[in-house]
């Protein structure tokens, strides 16, 4: 079988519901995977790229628009709500969310897989121009080996630039300074005489030339270091 092209990520605690929707979202092509409960949709988007999801906003352990508001802090992707019966949907909360669309229960699963299908080709169409990722105030584009603080471009040697590649992979996450060779040196003989330190000095005062203060490049003593965007 064909590896679907999209895949949308259903959050539902009513399985039946639940049942129906991946039912219906299968068998025109996509892939459909389901979470019970809010924390584990959480888990399961920071592990795997989703092209949709599908949001109850009763759930067990915290409300749809609580795992929207989280899932705002690391990702872009559209979301549909669901919502029961009875209740009034608070559209302008779902908007400042970024809820993207809603549907009253009950409805029709062929409608959800339409709306589904409109979202995939708004994305689509709306696509980022190509290379440059945002994060907080540095910029990268990958493919060019570019990178920007605010909208100063930063003049890095090639050492520089595999430091702040890596550091920007994870922001906040601490590097050792051999996690951060390995990714950056192509060779033991290089890593012999051009050190991490010395590289971490050197790009430190382009980002004070380009701003950055205080200092975001973060030294954790005996542990290495971390970038704050
Ligand atoms: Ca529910």
């Amino acid at each position: 079988m064909n590896r679907p092209l999209h895949n949308v990520l259903v959050v539902e605690d009513e399985t039946a519901i639940a049942d129906t929707v991946l039912y219906a979202l299968r068998s025109e092509g996509y892939g459909a995977r389901h979470c019970l409960l809010g924390g584990q949709a959480l888990e399961a988007l920071r592990q795997h790229p989703f092209d949709v999801v599908v949001l109850d906003v009763g759930l067990p352990d915290m409300s749809g628009f609580e795992v929207c508001r989280s899932l705002r802090t690391f990702s872009e992707v559209p979301v549909i709500f669901l919502t029961a019966r009875n209740d009034e949907f608070d559209r302008v909360l779902g908007l400042e969310l970024g809820a993207d669309d809603y549907m009253a229960k009950p409805f029709s699963p062929r409608e959800l897989v339409a709306r589904v299908r409109a979202r995939l080709r708004r994305s689509a169409t709306a696509a980022e121009p190509a290379g440059w990722q945002q994060h907080g105030r540095f910029a990268i584009d990958r493919e060019g080996r570019r990178i920007r603080f605010d909208d100063h471009p930063l003049d890095l040697t090639r050492y520089e630039y595999a430091l702040m590649a890596a550091l920007l992979q994870r922001p906040g996450a601490i590097l050792s300074r051999a996690q951060l060779m390995d990714r950056g040196w192509d060779s033991a003989a290089d890593s012999a005489d051009r050190t991490v330190d010395t590289h971490v000095k050197t790009l430190r005062a382009k980002l004070r030339a380009a701003g950055a203060e205080p200092d975001p490049i973060r030294t954790h003593r005996g542990l290495g270091y971390a970038l704050e965007v």
